[in-house]
């Protein structure tokens, strides 16, 4: 039934502007056809939406005697009194979209309830009744808005044209289809129809067809707790957020809570741009604020940082998978090679020690007996019960088993640099240098967090020079070095003199990493709590090199040394440690498939 709230609920909800634009107005509608249960919706417009918009449902309809009720401000049959307020679990709520958008337009509506045998047909100008009578119509309801604003020529102005219209509504319907894969939804532009979804529940497959470069690289499902859907490999990125699609509760959000959850999930594995994520969250209603904006799209959590944890947990385990390792670059393989590979593993060199190979024989000899507690790549827990994925509205999916390094045989080694390595189906190219920075970075910081840093005296003490300006502002570097292990020293000059090193630390890398801090200090100016992360990440690249030719027994221990990190997928900087190459994409790139 619907009910004029009284007007201290009135007054609760926050007033403002609901229809500013063409696509204001068609997100309420739609969302009304959602609201009563609609199985199909129709969206038709012309001119940007600014001439005529149509949403046409085979919902519940409105009775002959309401219809002229759902018209008036504050008029809902969702909500009566304050407490439901806490409660809101339907779409729409503050009963005013129908008012704000027939004080606007011409609007018709022609609705029946499956009850009565006749509709009804009621058309309001400027929010003015000007005729209703019965007709015939199918159970549901059309609203048409013709000629929005035609009455408040100030606000005509703000429109963009009618392309730029047009496409906000086309992508605002994309996105309804996508949340609410199990209505059926036709959109129709200028005469033309656009897309028609099946409604069958089938979540990827609407992705698939409505966005197709979000799916190219195909999409990792992501199923935890009361999180799910669907997120892109840290390797299949865009350039804006366009590609991240946010529901709570079925409602399409915009969130930095969960912006930061997802990042928070790839653990710095996207080196540039923006993944692709589309999340369904459920939320118990009275954990949430939708009231915060007239037009609903943003929303406040109560428990901010529960709700990203719960996030990024989620994506983490979607992405720390071997599904998610980026995907090499076939064109390459695409072209045929001018000399032979060479696939032979150099024989161990007895040239100088350097870092590498100094790095792997300080694991081997005081780093067995201090116990790795680097997190275990996350497990995968089982997909939930069929129970409760009968209440959601995409199909359900497989979870991908996580990466497995036991899995893999060494094939290879080239360039001095990349490691090739075989899985069941794929091929794997290792970067050493940057596999190297994450073991380092990753003992780093446990070592940082957790020893007391009493410093290793080193057998010949060496010093470090550093330009004027580091110099002068050594005031604000040195003590961090001193606190994580580094007997340290002024020894005048722009040179300090180093006595001891950090006890996790070889002496190569004691040394990268002191010089690669202080500069980076200058560089950022001081070396507050804030910039101390980024600092020491930077400096992980100083304590470690490239080029280091690699025995087969050393890359053994890099890749054991690897397969123990936390995350073993991306260096510190978001670059990927090892990519792969599938065997259909090799038998396709010779054109065997
Ligand atoms: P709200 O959605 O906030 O309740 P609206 O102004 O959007 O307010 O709609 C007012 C009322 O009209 C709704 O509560 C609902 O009862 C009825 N209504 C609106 N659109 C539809 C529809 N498409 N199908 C059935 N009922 C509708
Ligand atoms: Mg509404």
């Amino acid at each position: 039934m619907i009910k004029v709230l009284d007007s201290f609920v009135a007054d609760k909800i926050a007033a403002g502007e609901v229809i500013e634009r063409p696509v204001s107005a068609v997100k309420e509608l739609v969302e009304n056809s959602i609201d009563a249960g609609a199985g199909s919706i129709i969206v038709e417009i012309r001119g940007g939406g600014k001439s005529y918009i149509r949403v046409t449902d085979d919902g519940c309809g409105i009775s002959f005697d309401e219809a002229e009720t759902a018209f008036l401000r504050h008029a809902t049959s969702k909500i009566s009194g304050i407490t439901d307020l806490d409660n809101i679990v339907s779409l729409g709520f503050r009963g005013e979209a129908l008012a704000s958008i027939s004080a606007v337009s011409r609007l018709t509506m022609v609705t029946r309830t499956a009850e009565e045998i006749s509709g009804v047909k009621l058309v309001l100008h400027g929010g003015r009744v000007v005729s209703k009578e019965r007709t015939g119509c199918n159970t549901g309801t059309t609203v048409i808005v013709e000629d929005l604003f035609y009455n408040t020529p100030a606000r005509r102005k703000f429109m963009k044209t009618d392309a730029r219209e047009s496409s906000a509504i086309v992508e605002l319907i994309q996105q309804y289809a996508v949340c609410y894969s199990g209505i059926r939804f036709m959109m129709i532009n200028n005469g033309m129809t656009l897309f028609t979804t099946s409604g069958d529940g089938d979540t990827i497959s609407v992705v698939r067809s409505l966005y197709p470069s979000l799916a190219r690289n195909g999409l990792l499902p992501v199923e935890n707790g009361n999180v799910k859907g669907f997120v892109s490999d840290p390797g299949s990125t865009m350039s804006t957020r366009k590609g991240q699609l946010f529901f709570v509760n079925g409602r399409l959000v915009s969130s930095a809570v969960i912006e930061k959850g997802l990042e928070e999930g790839y653990q710095g594995r996207v080196f540039s741009g923006f993944p692709a994520a589309v999340l369904f969250i459920e939320a118990e209603p009275c954990d949430i604020d939708v009231n915060i904006h007239p037009g609903k799209q943003e929303i406040r959590f109560l428990r901010q940082d529960e709700v990203k944890n719960d996030i990024a947990e989620a994506v983490s385990k979607a992405v720390m998978t071997g599904a998610g390792v980026p995907k090499g670059f076939v064109n390459i393989i695409e072209s045929a090679p001018e000399k032979q590979f060479n696939f032979d593993i150099p024989k161990k060199e007895d040239t100088e020690q350097t870092s590498i190979r100094e790095f792997l024989k300080s694991l081997e000899s005081h780093d067995s007996h201090e116990e790795p507690e680097a997190a275990e790549i996350p497990e995968i827990t089982e997909p939930d019960t069929v129970a409760e994925k009968e209440d959601v509205s995409y199909a359900p999916v497989s979870v991908p088993a996580p990466f497995d390094f036991a899995d893999l045989t060494l094939k290879g080694y080239v360039f001095n640099t990349y490691i090739i390595m075989q899985g069941k189906d794929e091929l794997y190219i290792f970067d050493q240098h940057a596999a190297h920075e994450r073991i380092f970075y990753e003992k780093f910081m446990r070592g940082y967090n957790n020893s007391a840093h009493s410093p290793q005296p080193v057998l010949t003490a060496f010093t470090i020079n550093v330009s004027n300006d580091v110099y002068s502002m050594s005031g604000d570097w040195l003590g961090d070095l001193i606190r994580m292990g580094y007997d340290i020293e002024d020894f005048g000059d722009c040179t300090f003199i180093v006595r001891g090193i950090p006890p996790y630390m070889s002496l190569d890398e004691a040394e990268g990493f002191a010089r690669g801090f202080a500069e980076a200090a200058g560089e950022a100016g001081g070396s507050n709590k804030i910039v101390i992360d980024k600092l020491i990440t930077k400096s992980c690249k100083s304590a470690v090199k490239a080029h280091d030719v690699l025995s087969e027994h050393e890359i053994t221990g890099l890749m054991a040394e690897l397969a123990k990190c936390g995350n073993p997928y991306s260096c510190p900087h978001g670059r990927p440690t090892f990519i792969k190459i599938s065997s259909y994409d090799i038998e396709r790139s010779f054109r065997r498939r």
